[in-house]
């Protein structure tokens, strides 16, 4: 099955060439979504596996949070946000699996995914599942599954409300925003469990924590969280990024914007 993919593969590639999401170049026999120069230039983060990093610090004292790591920062105008983009404007639905994958390939090591029951990814409303056709953070979490073997659940949460655009409001009124717009059904079969949410990006994690909010219903609950990237809020958080490399860049210092996000 898995070689007749990749035939089908090889012949669509040959009719219609796959182009890099970042630079736009012609994909090579062992490149999927991005070449293997962009992808080496993508600025990680490095923070998964270490205790206390900036997303876990989004969480404390709202959530009972184990762990939280995210895979690239977000720089608006830099390569990062054209990933983004293709990924949740573009259509280039592949590449949710393919960087879910890298984050599981990459995380797995550091104990990221240990004593996880299921993968959680945070829903989009209906209205805008219907518009865009696909939800980036269950692709996102799909890829992780390849990897870790975890179940991904989608009906776990329902987001009930398709909140406004937060662009516009300041950290607080976020908060209020969000409140109450995921409903959890049965939030009992989560008792006693350890619930890995992901997103696409994070923010101020106002949104994760409305939706573990609707699962912490029956009570004892624990999470973690894991995004694709990370933007400005959370990477002005106390942070102190690895020497030296390559790709990196200090993230102490430059600030990073979140562009325009109604999901966010
Ligand atoms: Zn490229």
């Amino acid at each position: 099955m898995r070689s007749l993919h990749r035939l089908l593969r090889s012949i669509r590639r040959t009719l219609v060439p796959d182009l890099c999401c970042i630079c736009g170049c012609s994909l090579g026999p062992n490149e999927e979504g991005l070449c293997l120069s962009c992808l080496s230039k993508l600025p990680y983060t490095h923070i998964h596996g270490q205790p206390g990093n900036s997303v876990e610090c989004c969480f404390w004292g709202l959530i009972p949070i184990e762990r939280a790591a995210a895979y690239i920062a977000y720089r608006q105008g830099g390569q990062s946000a054209r990933l983004f983009s293709a990924l949740k404007y573009h259509g280039r639905v592949e590449l949710g699996q393919i960087m879910g994958r890298q984050m599981a390939k990459a995380m797995k090591p550091y104990g990221m995914f240990d004593g996880i029951d299921a993968i959680v990814p945070i829903p989009l409303a209906a209205e805008r599942m219907r518009e865009r056709g696909y939800n980036q953070a269950l692709l996102l979490a799909e890829g992780v599954s390849q990897e870790t073997g975890l179940p991904v659940l989608t009906d776990a949460v329902r987001r009930v409300v398709s909140n406004p655009t937060q662009t516009r409001l300041n950290r607080a009124e976020r908060w209020e925003n969000v409140k109450g717009i995921f409903v959890a059904d049965h939030p009992e079969q989560f008792r006693g469990k350890h619930v890995l949410l992901m997103d696409d990006i994070v923010t101020t994690g106002s949104t994760l924590v409305a939706c573990a909010q609707a699962l912490m219903g029956a009570g004892e609950i624990k999470f973690s969280v894991l995004t694709l990237g990370m933007g400005v809020s959370v990477s002005m958080m106390p942070y102190s990024p690895p020497d030296d490399e390559e790709g990196e860049y200090d993230m102490s210092y430059e600030p990073y914007i979140v562009r325009e996000d109604p999901d966010q």
